[in-house]
């Protein structure tokens, strides 16, 4: 849809975190004659619904976005992406800027060590399944397409939460399959972890509040956390 004379502004969020979610309803209310975009990748089957306009799926790389932004008419570019989510980011800053749009970065940032917190920082994945204790029982808080690297710990109980089903059976020789979102608070994920005798959390660190309760979880349990950083999560 071309941009309309009323429309002075046109702002495309991209999105697929809470954080992208509470600013296009801060910006839908702070501006109402603007047109508010959120662009999501399409990796959620059930998105939670968003105010403004949604738009689902690759722009079809940098020339792709550049085109979707000169062609939509949009004044002003947000990345509110995952940190972990590299590739769009980095298609931003180039797309922006041939298309002369002004880029604003609001991508999180990771969490800071609190004191109690037992974590084992490690620099790739691999290392992250090599640190696991043998015996352990983890909550492997990862996203799908990082799952298969840890089928060869056949010696560890994997909990594994994921918002949509798997495509295909998980492979993970002895595991638990928990379908939903995260608990919003410390006390909702301790319950999770008790309940299944975790010993071990494996995540990234993503920042942000939406998954942080398991850490303040881990935290009040004691229970060491194995833990990637966007920067070092780059290396894999
Ligand atoms: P990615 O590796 O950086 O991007 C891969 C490709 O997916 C991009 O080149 C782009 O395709 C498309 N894409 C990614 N984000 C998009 C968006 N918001 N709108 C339209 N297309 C998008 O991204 P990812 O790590 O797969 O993450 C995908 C989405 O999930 C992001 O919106 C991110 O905020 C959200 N998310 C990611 C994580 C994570 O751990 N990575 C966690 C929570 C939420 P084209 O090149 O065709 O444009």
């Amino acid at each position: 849809m071309p941009n309309s004379i009323q429309q002075s502004e046109t702002i495309l969020i991209l999105g697929g975190t809470r954080e992208a979610a509470d600013l296009a309803k801060e910006l839908v209310a702070a501006k109402p004659e603007a047109r508010i975009i959120t662009s999501l990748a399409g990796r959620t089957k059930e998105p939670a619904p968003l105010a403004g306009e949604v738009r689902i799926g690759g722009f079809g790389g940098i020339e792709g976005l550049a085109l979707y932004l000169t062609e939509t008419g949009v004044t002003c570019l947000i990345d509110a992406t995952h940190p972990f989510a590299r590739q769009i980011s980095a298609n931003a800053i180039q797309a922006a800027e041939i298309a002369g749009v002004p880029l604003e970065i609001k991508t999180r940032q990771p969490w800071a060590k609190q004191p109690g917190d037992n974590w084992i920082e490690v620099e790739t994945l691999q290392a992250a399944r090599d640190a696991i204790p043998p015996r352990a029982r983890v909550l492997l808080a990862l996203g799908s397409q990082h799952i298969g690297l840890f089928v060869s710990r056949d010696d560890v109980h994997f909990v594994v939460r994921m918002i949509d089903p798997p495509e295909q059976p998980l492979e993970l020789p002895d595991h638990a399959l928990i379908l939903g979102r995260p608990g919003d608070t410390p006390a909702v994920e301790a319950m999770l972890l008790i309940a299944h005798s975790i010993t071990h959390i494996i995540c990234r660190n993503s920042g942000g509040e939406s998954a942080y309760a398991k850490i303040g979880a881990a935290r009040g349990l004691g229970l060491p956390v194995i833990i990637l950083s966007p920067e070092q999560q780059r290396r894999n």
